[in-house]
């Protein structure tokens, strides 16, 4: 998976927790179910039976209902799937109020993990357990620690909140030399080449630890003083490991609390990498258009019709978009149109639409077919061309600036767009 799809992919799974998280039910009555790879529809199947069964033994009759309700359509869905998909499924199910109570109505969501589930989970509460997937969306991706000081260098792993502390060694080199004169420059020459001696090893080792990681994100050095920015400055890493030094760390300890110390700054660090990335696409993006080069637009339609042609390079997408794009269908011919609305205006829309005659038939059987998210649906059609979306928080200055000055819709071309 590219890093680019995955700002997409965790966009998405973000804002479909953010609405499960929001929903409740009146008791103890929203059913989620977790199956990993390799389970049997049939055996899930016979175990949501068994709940249904267990189910009738509730007291009272409203909560009992929608208990079973949800059971029932959470196994109709299962069944639906031949095989349990690669990374496993989640459906959350249950009677939300709509409108206060009595206004209850099942919903159903069904989510794909962007990396496989290992859970095996049945739990019907009063909201829906969204924990698991929760873990998706922190960083994932592994990164190499280094903590060093003059006597001692700790090497790490730390993969989302996996810490591996894999090896420390020792430089033997005694501290400081107190005395004067003579004997002190030659003790500090001789200081000076064991601690080359000793880089040189910190290097061999972080070379044997770092290069086999086939995804090592990034590389963080930490420690007390400023040997780390000796080490650093000195070219002791492989080059490829070198450039993937993203900060420096001041940490009190050179061992496994170092690392720990290390670990407690980096969710900070990893963000701040990411807003580099969004910083970086932007400044393109701005580069192009204050050029003039043509290698840049803005506005929903003329990305749309850039991202029709194919020759959109890369999308930008504020992650605060809040439009909608309905889709109106025609019952009786073959009348449909799309149009883009906040999403707050779409029930009013609804209920004008809905039944009203038809511009090309003149048939009353307008109905609004689909409202998708425009966030999902320009991404879509992004995808199907090959196009690199990016979605940009609004946390930086150049994600803000894409919100408002550019209408939250942007992009960059493959080739000038013929006039
Ligand atoms: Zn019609």
């Amino acid at each position: 998976m590219s890093a680019k799809q995955d700002s997409l992919l965790r966009f998405r799974l973000k804002r479909n927790l953010e609405r499960l998280t929001a929903r409740e039910g009146r008791g103890t009555e929203l059913v989620s179910l977790y199956v990993p790879y390799g389970r049997q529809v049939s055996e899930v199947v016979a175990m949501l039976n068994n709940e249904y069964g267990t189910a009738s033994n509730i007291k009272s009759n409203t909560t009992r209902k929608n208990v079973q309700d949800a059971i029932t359509r959470v196994t109709q869905r299962m069944k639906m799937f031949k095989k349990v998909p690669e990374n496993g499924l989640v459906i959350f199910c249950g009677a939300i109020p709509q409108n206060g109570p009595g206004s209850e109505k099942i919903e159903l969501y069904i989510i794909s993990p962007p990396e496989p589930i290992q859970v095996y989970l049945y739990r019907c509460d009063a909201r829906f357990h969204t924990e698991h997937l929760q873990e998706f969306l922190k960083e994932k991706e592994t990164f190499g620690i280094i903590v060093l000081d003059a006597s001692n260098a700790v090497f790490a792993t730390v993969r989302g909140k996996h810490l591996d502390v894999i090896k420390e060694i020792t430089s033997g080199i005694p501290g400081k030399f107190k005395a004067g004169g003579q004997s002190a420059r030659r003790f500090d020459r001789q200081r000076e080449a064991k601690m080359q001696e000793f880089f040189n090893r910190v290097g061999e080792h972080a070379n044997e630890i770092f290069l086999p990681i086939e995804n090592l994100k990034s590389l963080l050095l930490g420690g007390p003083g400023p040997t780390k920015y000796d080490f650093e400055k000195g070219n002791y890493l492989h080059y490829t490991l070198n450039e993937k030094i993203v900060a420096t760390v001041d940490t009190s300890y050179v061992n496994d609390r170092g690392v720990e110390e290390v670990v407690d700054k980096s969710e900070e660090i990893l963000r701040r990498i990411r807003y580099v990335e969004e910083k970086k696409v932007m400044q393109k993006f701005l580069r192009e258009i204050g050029q003039d080069t043509g290698l840049a637009t803005y506005g929903e339609d003329d990305v749309r019709k850039y991202l029709n042609n194919g020759i959109v390079d890369t999308l930008l997408l504020s992650e605060d978009l809040e439009n909608v794009r309905v889709t109106v269908k025609c019952g009786s011919c073959d009348y449909n149109k799309e149009e883009t609305m906040k999403l707050h205006e779409v029930a009013e829309f609804e209920q004008k639409t809905n039944g009203s005659a038809c511009p090309k038939c003149s048939v009353p059987t307008l109905s609004v077919e689909e409202t998708k998210e425009l966030i999902d649906e320009l991404a879509e059609t992004a995808e199907l061309a090959g196009t690199d979306v990016e979605v940009l928080s609004g946390e930086t200055e150049e994600g803000q600036m894409l919100k408002k000055s550019f209408g939250g819709v942007a992009a960059i071309l493959r080739y000038k767009a013929a006039a």
